[in-house]
């Protein structure tokens, strides 16, 4: 009998999550305000509690969790690792799989390893009520848990194709005591101004950042902040759990190494959490392939360009240096929603200039027929956005069958797809077509960075 599962005890969960900051060869560019100007902590305040606000900011390689906090991850946590034994033998490759399973937590992906946090975080600095926005309803459903948890109110703005196409997740929000509005909604000045100008947009996660911040801003009593749920400095900081407890887990599977670390990347946050662990021995020598996996239909790392602009589509955020397709991008309405995001985490992005990371993109029909073979094999259905990421691993278990070596390839099952069956439905009855953003559209969106300050992509040249 081969071994399939590997378990941590509680006790072996990790007490400290991993900064990259901390060891990135090559430093992050500062956030911009408005007038081009590195922005101040300060700036921040109104948005996000000074806590997170500190976490975001730090250079410092190790950061403490809480007790309180780990005892809310302990419901879930340590997550398996996993191996595909099964994906293994129908490749016949020689390369042995490994998976964290992420979607174990409550709500069904890695979200809630940020979402605890966070709402925690928020809870002790005094505030009452925390907005957000949601694409496939994957985030909403985390922050509505953790609230509920925490004992925070919690109103999610959820893009309106995601809201249509997965009503099911808004039920899952309000069953957590959430609130859910389609965006772009009439509640706020950012979501009626593109209603006027596009009444029938399926909305994007751009949108309903707007949307979140601005609600968020505009209580006057002060009780409200905003949560994001990816690209920014603290969320991939919580999300590194994931790979550190992968580490020991691998040396439990007797792995001495690991060649190829995949995840899939919408804004980043469950791929740094998996891969930020190893960026770091590969900094310090190692030899280990990294992949970030999009979306052909939103192709920011393999196409887009590393340039300051805003995280949100009204550029009511500071400037990032980022991977992107332009603030005002709205990607094509596939299903795997967590992937429409029009920009890569900074620190990700900062990690690709560098070398360090070598993203790849694969199409809808491509990641949902690596999704059928891996509930043919594996018997799990995964979340489309996983399914990317298991497009690759495949990949790169053919690729080392071809080259006749034993590579350990580990990547991170960011999500379940129980409550994505209607992509799954169009599937299979060949209504989903594989779709790549046309060049002419990619140039016009590349266009609207003109004018931006212009961010210096810096290397060491090491990678
Ligand atoms: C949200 C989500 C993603 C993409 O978001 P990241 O910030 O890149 O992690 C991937 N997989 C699942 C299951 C998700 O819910």
């Amino acid at each position: 009998m081969q071994t399939t599962k590997f378990f941590l005890k509680d006790k072996d969960v990790p007490k400290k999550w991993y900064n990259l900051a901390a060891d990135l060869p090559t430093p992050l560019l500062p956030p911009l305000g408005p007038d081009g100007k590195p922005i101040t902590p300060d700036m921040l305040k109104p948005v996000f509690p000074e806590n997170l606000i500190e976490q975001e900011v730090s250079t410092k390689r190790w950061i403490d969790i809480p007790e309180e906090i780990l005892e809310i991850l302990y419901r879930w946590r340590p997550t398996p690792l996993r191996r595909a034994i099964y994906l293994e033998k129908y490749l016949k490759t020689p390369a042995r799989i490994y998976y964290k399973d992420e979607s174990v937590s409550p709500a069904g992906s890695h979200k809630t390893n940020t979402s605890i946090p966070q709402a925690w975080y928020n809870k002790k600095f005094g505030i009452k009520k925390l907005t957000t926005e949601t694409g496939a309803g994957q985030w909403g459903c985390a922050l509505a848990f953790a609230c509920q948890l925490v004992g925070l109110e919690c109103k999610v703005y959820m893009v309106r194709v995601s809201f249509e196409q997965k009503p099911m997740r808004k039920t899952m929000m309000q069953v957590w005591g959430a609130k859910c509005l389609a965006s772009p909604s009439e509640f706020t000045q950012a979501g009626r101004d593109i209603l006027k100008k596009m009444p029938d947009t399926p909305g994007s996660l751009g949108i309903a950042i707007s949307e979140a911040v601005e609600d968020a801003v505009s209580d006057k009593t002060g009780q409200t902040r905003y949560s994001l749920g990816s690209v920014l400095n603290h969320v991939l900081l919580h999300q590194t759990i994931i790979g550190l407890e992968a580490k020991k887990q691998l040396a439990i599977a007797k792995e001495k190494k690991v060649d190829v670390v995949i995840g899939c990347a919408g804004g980043g946050s469950n791929f740094g959490g998996i891969a930020f662990p190893f960026a770091y021995d590969k900094i310090h020598g190692k030899k280990i392939t990294i992949i970030p996996v999009e979306s052909a239909s939103c192709p920011k790392m393999t196409r887009g360009k590393f340039s300051y602009d805003f995280g949100d589509v009204s550029g009511m955020t500071p400037l990032l240096a980022m991977m992107t397709l332009g603030h005002q991008f709205i990607p094509a309405p596939i299903h795997a929603g967590g992937l429409r995001y029009h920009a890569m985490a900074p620190l990700v992005s900062q990690g690709i200039v560098e070398g360090l990371l070598t993203p790849k993109a694969y199409d809808q029909a491509q990641a949902y027929e690596a999704a059928l073979l891996w509930a043919k094999t594996e018997g799990f259905i995964c979340a489309p956005e996983t399914s990317h990421a298991i497009a690759c691993v495949i990949d790169e278990a053919k690729k080392a069958k071809a080259e006749g070596k034993q590579k350990v390839i580990l990547f991170n099952y960011s999500g379940h797809g129980l409550m994505d069956l209607v992509g799954y439905d169009k599937y299979l009855s060949g209504q989903l077509k594989g779709y790549c953003l046309p060049e002419d559209e990619l140039i016009d969106t590349l266009k609207t960075l003109e004018g931006f300050p212009k961010a210096n992509a810096r290397k060491t040249g090491k990678w």
